[in-house]
């Protein structure tokens, strides 16, 4: 039987992800650039559960701000991801070009919210986005794909209990970093609310070195004294109390007007009161 592998010409290394090589190869039938996810084994010939949760999710869905996984080859060393290949992530795009214009943030951000409505209307919560799990093609108006979901898993039922140690830092909403365990697809609206940010100033919105850093800023900048959502979980501290949240004003100098409303829809402390993703796309930023 011909080996599938023989299909894809390597080109170079493109990346080291949590689990996982990925390099840039052709495939030679069709000219076709792709990116080769390669996973090792574990013990057992065990497969990493982020690789199996990745591979069924991305499995079961099929949009055109998904990155598309092409094929899986199975080899006796190793599993291969072939997914369609993008040019950058965003934020190497944000490095190369610097501030975005007003225009391409509406695109990138209206591309993002349409990959999500898509995921969360299948009930997957991504519960890792940020600039570099978003692919992007390197053009002035740039097409955008959700990538990694290494960490994406099925939702639906609210009670149930889930790790509270997911999403990169500074893209962690306050309820999770305080060691909620419940949560829902209104954790990706609040990493979406810091790429926007990102996106408008360049600049990263809450920039913490540790999780306490981390819900100290956003408490200095929305307040925590009338939070009582949060007073019961593990990580809560008296002291946060104190935090009134004054510093929201300059943080929104750069928005204009709806942008700035949208804005803080999904910063919404309360994971109940965030916007829905499908609640973003109509809202009149993007008129
Ligand atoms: P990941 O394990 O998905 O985080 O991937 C690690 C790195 O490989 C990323 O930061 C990208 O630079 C690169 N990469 C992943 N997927 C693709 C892709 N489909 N096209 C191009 N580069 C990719």
């Amino acid at each position: 039987m011909a080996d599938p592998l023989n299909n894809y010409l390597n080109q170079k290394l493109l990346g080291e992800g949590a689990y996982g090589i990925v390099y840039k190869a052709r495939d030679v039938r069709t000219g076709q650039n792709v990116a080769l996810k390669q996973i090792k084994y574990v013990d057992d010939n065990d497969l990493p559960t982020m690789a199996i949760r990745e591979i069924a999710i991305l499995k079961s869905l099929r949009h055109q701000n998904i990155v598309d996984l092409i094929a899986v080859i199975q080899t006796f060393q190793d599993l291969k991801l072939v997914f369609e290949y993008v040019d950058l992530d965003l934020k190497k795009y944000m490095d190369k070009y610097g501030r975005l214009t007003p225009l391409q943030v509406k695109f990138l951000m209206r591309q993002l919210l349409e990959g999500l409505t898509y995921m969360h209307g299948k009930r997957v919560m991504h519960r890792d986005l940020k600039p570099s799990n978003l692919l992007v093609s390197d053009e002035n108006m740039p097409v955008l794909k959700i990538a990694d979901f290494g960490l994406a898993r099925g939702a639906g039922i609210q009670v149930r209990q889930y790790s509270h140690w997911v999403v990169t830092l500074w893209y962690r909403c306050p309820g999770v970093l305080l060691g909620c365990k419940k949560y829902n697809y209104s954790i990706d609206i609040w990493s979406v609310g810091c790429i926007f940010y990102e996106l408008i100033t360049n600049k990263i919105l809450f920039l913490g070195q540790n999780e306490k850093e981390q819900i100290i800023k956003i408490f200095q900048t929305f307040g925590a004294s009338n939070e009582n959502i949060f007073k019961g979980l593990p990580l809560w501290e008296k002291e946060f109390i104190n935090y009134f949240g004054a510093k929201s004003p300059e943080l929104l100098s750069e928005f204009d007007e709806n942008g700035r409303d949208l804005f803080l829809k999904m910063m919404k402390m309360d994971p109940e009161q965030r916007i829905s993703a499908k609640e973003c796309l109509e809202h009149p930023y993007f008129k």
